[in-house]
């Protein structure tokens, strides 16, 4: 078995605010998302020639893949400064005004969660993004006018979960639209061997490659994972991450040989259990789960379709096979092969 070098534990590190000091600051120490990396880096590149902002930033994917991390490389490779809100926070368009009006020349504004912005203040964006005015109103009543003010050219990126919540006039203003996929294993891999050296404690590749692998594609789930069975390892006095102390930790953690977690698992045996296997509206789904539909939406389900245990069909949601295999459950005849939409077949 490799061993990967060790690390002294440097004192330092365990002060830090975990989330920061494990953020890659560049777009060289950015691990994995290769394509979406290469076309940006030439983005990045192609803006600092010609001396100007790069071009509004889409961001969408999956909550933990990096778009909040990425937003802050774009600052950093653009040498700018960079604000950072959300939608909800933008509550009137006077906030976004205000906001938009300090910007220093070159600014990059981070807005997470773009997608939740009311109309109201998407519109105050749209002169903005698109030709660098803002509107704004002075006095009250019959007094009342408008004046237009000169914004200098900064740079928006968004962060959504899905591309499909924003509204078309909002997406189209958007010059660069990047999707994040899951990350691979080995990607992960380096991902935590990288926060472990950060972190201070060391850590066998076996180890490493077996939280990459049950980590949902997700460097934040895997970082979460390092940290907690670091805890495992430090309580059970060892140096060292080793294969058997991540396998142990993350059966006490409760995250399986797939990476599924409890509510990942509660999903599926809730359609296979109480729905006969699906499909089952979303709305429902989450009900008797007790669980909010938009985090089933966003956070269990993009990762269980893309393993291949959950599918999305016009009439709700449907276990697969696979899914009755991992749990152990015996598939009914109804559930296989071509016979999936037999409940709609009458024949
Ligand atoms: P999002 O904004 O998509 O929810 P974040 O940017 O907050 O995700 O990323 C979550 C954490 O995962 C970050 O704190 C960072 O430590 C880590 N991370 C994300 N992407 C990468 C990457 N490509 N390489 C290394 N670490 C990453």
């Amino acid at each position: 078995m490799d061993r990967l070098p060790a690390i002294d534990p440097h004192a330092e590190f365990g002060e830090r605010p975990y989330e920061l000091s494990l953020r890659p600051r560049r777009l060289a120490e950015f691990i994995g998302q290769d394509a979406l990396k290469q076309n940006l880096a030439v983005f990045l590149k192609a803006a600092q020639q010609r001396s100007e902002p790069i071009d509004h930033v889409l961001l969408y994917g999956p909550p933990g893949l990096g778009k909040t991390t990425l937003a802050h490389i774009i600052a950093a490779e653009m040498e700018a400064t960079i604000h950072v809100t959300s939608g909800p926070a933008i509550e009137r368009p006077g906030d976004l005004v205000g906001i938009l009006t300090n910007l220093e020349p070159g600014a990059v504004l981070f807005i997470d969660e773009i997608h939740r912005l009311s109309r109201a203040v998407e519109e105050i964006l749209y002169p903005a993004m698109e030709d660098l005015k803002v509107d704004i109103m002075i006095g009250k009543g019959p007094a009342a006018r408008s004046i237009r003010l000169d914004l200098p050219a900064f740079t928006i990126v968004g962060a959504t979960t899905r591309q499909g919540l924003l509204t078309g006039p909002l997406r189209d203003r958007f010059g660069i639209v990047s999707h994040f996929n899951f990350y691979e294993a080995d990607a992960l891999y380096e991902i935590i061997v990288r926060s472990a050296s950060i972190l201070g404690y060391r850590i066998e590749a076996a180890g490493a490659m077996e939280i990459a692998r049950r980590s949902r594609g997700t460097p934040r789930i895997a970082n979460r994972l390092l940290r907690r069975i670091r805890d495992f390892a430090q309580v059970d006095d060892r140096e060292m991450i080793d294969l058997e102390i991540a396998e142990s930790a993350l059966a006490s953690l409760q995250v399986d040989e797939k990476g599924l977690d409890p509510l990942d698992r509660a999903l599926l045996r809730a359609i296979i259990q109480n729905y006969r296997g699906g499909p089952v509206g979303l709305e429902t789904l989450a009900a008797s789960l007790g669980e909010d539909s938009g985090t089933l939406e966003d956070v269990a389900e993009p990762f269980l379709l893309q393993s291949g245990l959950l599918m999305r069909t016009p009439r709700g949601r449907q276990a697969t096979d696979a899914a009755y295999e991992h749990l152990g459950i015996p598939i009914p005849k109804r559930s296989t092969g071509s016979s999936l939409f037999e409940s709609d077949d009458p024949s």
